[in-house]
């Protein structure tokens, strides 16, 4: 017996009391699978009482109560409570008066006045004994060889309901799951579609504004149509469903998590690609815009040193293949754009990251003197010939040759960094050696 309670010890009680909980059982309704094996057990070993009594952590609780009104009563009571702690085995009280265990036992003393118990343990598939199937009489008795056999067959018998019952819950569990996410599925896909067709007015519209141009070109209204428009115009236009199908991407791979590694993967893949899009034609988008001097500024005092790690962490979640390298600095305030100045960070980090060899550092410190602040991004890349230096930051430039080939770009990030820069009145210059590496400055007025 345990100290404080006055039933036998059980070995590893918790997870047999878990083991129970698993099958939702307790609580429940009555059940006339369970109610048919009372029946029966109570026929056949001629007892008044039969019951499939549960062991919970502080009481026993019926699941078929044959010949007795309660429902459950506490352990310390309980009969089966002994029974259990030898599982292996029928538990036969003959005369419970007699029994030190159980003379005083109130379900002794008084109603139901138990004389004779016959316990046979439930032992789930765990080895877990749940309870037991007992028949109770309220006079001393034995059983036969016959009857003892007849109790423990049926005692299988309601282990097998059990775990019968807790399969059904699973599958019905599962399968509600399913037709959720399947649901979820359809829906993303009709979202898909419908982002395709958004995708598809696009391509008509194009083909619209290329007649136009065809048309200026034929009566010879260029001049109205400018390229930088046009560009303007396309890239707005494809940037709306790209958005949303990110958005989407995004939506079906927290749906595909949890079983699917291969749909997670190429989501994972599409997104990145479709961000890598989005980036591309946000920059069209800023050099049309800054063309036809629609920048605007949006300044704000803010911590630049924070700016920096903000952005370096971003990169971080996607880029493994570079060691990036913050160095600590003093807090820096700036009056600035802090989303725009956020790009011009990013674009010289992706640069680096772009052309410089996995597994190499890219270093990113600050300084302040005279009232300004630098920002130095360094990496040990390719690097940039002393030609084509000097051209770097004009629009549409890239370096020609067998490396940069290989790179997608369009060359129009560093244009627009020395854009952003040169309106907050700083500076942007790049140092070089071939085949040792790049680094990228860029100053701002402190605040
Ligand atoms: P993009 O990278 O899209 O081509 P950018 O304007 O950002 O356009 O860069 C212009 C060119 O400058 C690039 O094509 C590349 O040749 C060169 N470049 C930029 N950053 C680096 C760097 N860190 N190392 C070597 N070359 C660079």
């Amino acid at each position: 017996m345990t100290e404080d309670k006055k039933y036998p010890f059980i070995k590893d009680d918790d997870s047999r009391i878990a083991a129970l909980h698993s099958y939702h059982i307790l609580d429940t309704a009555e059940e006339k699978d369970f109610d048919d094996l009372t029946t029966l057990a109570s026929v056949i070993c001629q007892t008044p009482i039969a019951l499939v009594s549960l062991v919970d952590k502080d009481r026993q609780w019926f699941k078929s109560h044959k010949g007795l009104a309660a429902t459950e009563t506490p352990r310390e009571y309980s009969f089966c409570a002994h029974g259990i702690a030898k599982p292996g085995e029928l538990f036969i009280v003959p005369d419970a008066t007699t029994d030190d265990r159980f003379k005083d036992n109130p379900l002794v003393t008084g109603y139901p006045d138990i004389v004779f118990y016959a316990g046979k343990p439930l032992i789930n598939n765990q080895g877990f004994a749940l309870g037991s199937l007992c028949v109770i009489d309220q006079q001393k008795r034995e059983l036969s060889a016959e009857q003892i056999n007849a109790l423990t067959v049926l005692a299988k018998q309601v282990t097998d309901k059990l775990e019968l019952r807790r399969k059904l819950i699973e599958i019905t569990a599962t399968e509600k799951k399913q037709a959720m996410l399947n649901e979820e599925l359809i829906a993303a896909n009709v979202k898909l579609v419908l982002s395709n067709d958004q995708l598809e007015q696009t391509n008509h519209e194009l083909s619209t504004t290329q007649l136009k141009l065809q048309q200026a070109v034929e009566t010879g209204n260029l001049e109205e149509l400018r390229k930088n428009d046009f560009i303007g115009m396309i890239s707005h236009e494809l940037k709306t469903p790209l958005t949303s199908l990110s958005g989407y991407i995004q939506l079906l791979q927290t749906k595909a998590k949890t079983d699917d590694k291969f749909t997670s993967l190429a989501l994972g893949k599409s997104g990145l690609q479709v961000k890598k899009m989005i980036t591309m034609i946000t920059g069209f988008l800023n050099v049309s815009r800054l063309e036809s001097g629609k920048i605007v500024l949006h300044k704000q005092t803010f911590r630049l040193d924070e700016l920096i790690e903000n952005v370096i962490e971003d990169i971080s979640l996607t880029e493994l293949g570079h060691v990036i390298i913050n160095e600590p600095c003093v807090p820096i305030y700036v009056d600035a754009d802090l989303d725009k100045i956020g790009n011009v960070i990013s674009n010289l980090v992706s640069n680096a990251i772009k052309y410089s060899p996995n597994g190499t550092d890219i270093r990113i410190h600050c300084t302040s003197t005279e009232g300004m602040v630098q920002v130095s991004v360094e990496d040990k890349g390719m690097g940039i010939a002393p030609a084509d230096l000097e051209h770097l930051f004009e629009r549409y430039y890239r370096v020609e040759g067998e490396h940069t080939q290989l790179i997608s770009g369009f060359g129009i990030g560093l244009y627009l960094c020395a854009e952003i820069v040169g309106i907050h009145k700083g500076r942007i210059w790049a140092e070089s050696t071939v085949g040792q590496g790049s680094t990228f400055h860029f100053s701002l007025p402190l605040a």
